[in-house]
């Protein structure tokens, strides 16, 4: 009886790993990726998915026959051009950074300059690339791996990773004011049917209480936590560095200085340039085109060969 439940158990661990692990990827290294990556990744996907969803259709409603009903001609052409427009930059986004694979060094071509050789991949590592245990496989100027994307963030969708949150913060900051005093309607309504006796609500209008409820509490919440995130890549995107290189650099800069050195980051081009190089903006009409608009340019560079802002003979960070 004792060894039934433990096989019976071990039998469901094994399953739970084979449903966890999904279909094999085939495909050299880094094809077949380890089962965290597999579908409990997906699930992340999913529920931003299903989150983006409900934001929008509770948009579409509760709140949108409400700003259609009470506000004035020009609000109203202003909630429809701002709130669509954001809605169409984000799923964009969202569908480019989940789909653009991140870039990972050519296997064939050994002419790469190369300052390391990854031990899992066996394979030359160039300036800014790390191997991404996730993925299993080196990942061009890697920055993390993100869950919500189930993919890996590096120099192919690194604009669209960043573009997805800053567009997504905005999107859930308007969604927020917009629904404000509906939310505080609805809040006190919902107070007062605590009350003995409760007042009588028909069900459609009960429904859309609890639906602005939770609209605005997710958004506001989402405001903040993805507000702080997007604000903490911008920082780093300012400094011409990558998350993986923050933790690098930091590190460099205390060894240097503890020698009486001084840590120079050789990606960092100037706060503007860096900015310039991540959203691909040549020209002034690139900030239009490329930045406002949905814009599937590639980035600059292949992320193999890096430029340097100085003289290699100074610290670097790889
Ligand atoms: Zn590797
Ligand atoms: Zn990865």
């Amino acid at each position: 009886m004792g060894s039934s439940w433990r096989w019976h158990l071990s039998r469901t661990m094994r399953l739970a790993m084979r449903w966890c692990r999904g279909p094999q990827r085939g495909g050299g290294c880094g094809g077949n990726r380890p089962w965290i990556s597999g579908r409990c990744f997906e699930v992340f996907v999913c529920l931003v998915i299903l989150l983006t969803t409900s934001v929008v259709v509770i948009i579409y409603l509760f709140v949108l026959p409400t700003i259609l009903s009470t506000y004035p001609l020009y609000m109203i052409v202003w909630h429809l051009c701002y709130g669509h427009w954001l809605l169409v930059m984000v799923v964009f986004h969202y569908y480019k950074a989940t789909t653009t694979a991140a870039g990972s060094p050519p296997k064939e071509k050994t002419q790469i300059p190369a300052v390391s050789i990854c031990k899992k991949c066996i394979t030359p590592k160039p300036p800014r690339t790390h191997h991404c245990s996730i993925c299993n496989q080196c990942v061009l100027k890697m920055d993390h791996h993100c869950p919500w994307l189930n993919n890996c963030v590096g120099h192919f969708n690194h604009r669209y990773f960043l573009s997805f949150c800053l567009y997504t913060t905005l999107g859930c900051v308007y969604c927020s004011i917009s629904s404000k005093d509906m939310f505080l309607d609805a809040y006190n309504t919902i107070e007062r049917y605590y009350q003995t006796p409760p007042p009588t609500e028909p069900y459609v209008e009960s429904t859309a209480h609890k639906s602005i409820i939770f609209l605005w509490v997710l958004t506001s919440s989402v405001s903040v936590a993805l507000g702080a995130l997007s604000l903490w890549h911008m920082i780093l995107i300012s400094r011409g560095e990558t998350s993986v290189e923050r933790h690098i650099n930091h590190k460099e800069t205390r060894r240097l200085r503890d020698i009486g050195k001084v840590f120079k980051n050789p990606y960092h081009h100037g706060t503007m340039n860096n900015w310039k190089l991540l959203l691909g903006v040549e020209k002034r009409s690139h900030w239009f085109t490329r930045v406002l608009l949905p814009s599937s340019h590639p980035p600059n560079g292949d992320g193999i060969l890096w430029e340097f802002s100085f003289s290699r003979r100074d610290p670097m960070a790889i």
